[in-house]
């Protein structure tokens, strides 16, 4: 990979870990404990209950995106075999990298 993909590359994985972080900060605030059934309706509660299921699993995701981004920052500088398909060892298209830096197969092996 030429050092300005790198730099470029770099650049988009910083980005994306700061946007993470705060659609994190924003799913914490959202999926705090629902309140018991008679504070709010039930039906309230149980459409409560429901989107707080879904931002939780939003939190989940996120947060492993995170770390798969972190990891993908260091390993732009410091693996040989980033940007490298672990499955054909074909190396992984900028463009694909710049879309999805934490992916670590290219799109035909990511396909199958
Ligand atoms: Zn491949």
């Amino acid at each position: 990979m030429k050092a300005e993909e790198k730099k470029k590359l770099k650049d988009k994985i910083a980005e994306e870990i700061i946007l993470v972080k705060k659609s994190i900060v924003s799913l914490e605030q959202t999926s705090k404990p629902v309140a018991p059934d008679d504070a709010i309706g039930r039906l309230t509660r149980m459409e409560a209950l429901s989107s707080q299921g879904i931002n939780e699993a939003n939190l989940r995701a996120s947060r492993s995106r995170l770390s798969m981004l972190e990891q993908a920052l260091k390993r732009v500088d410091n693996d040989p075999e980033f940007g490298i398909c672990v499955e054909c060892e074909e190396a992984i298209p900028i463009g694909r990298l710049m879309l999805m830096p934490e992916s670590q197969r290219c799109v035909h092996c990511a396909d199958t």
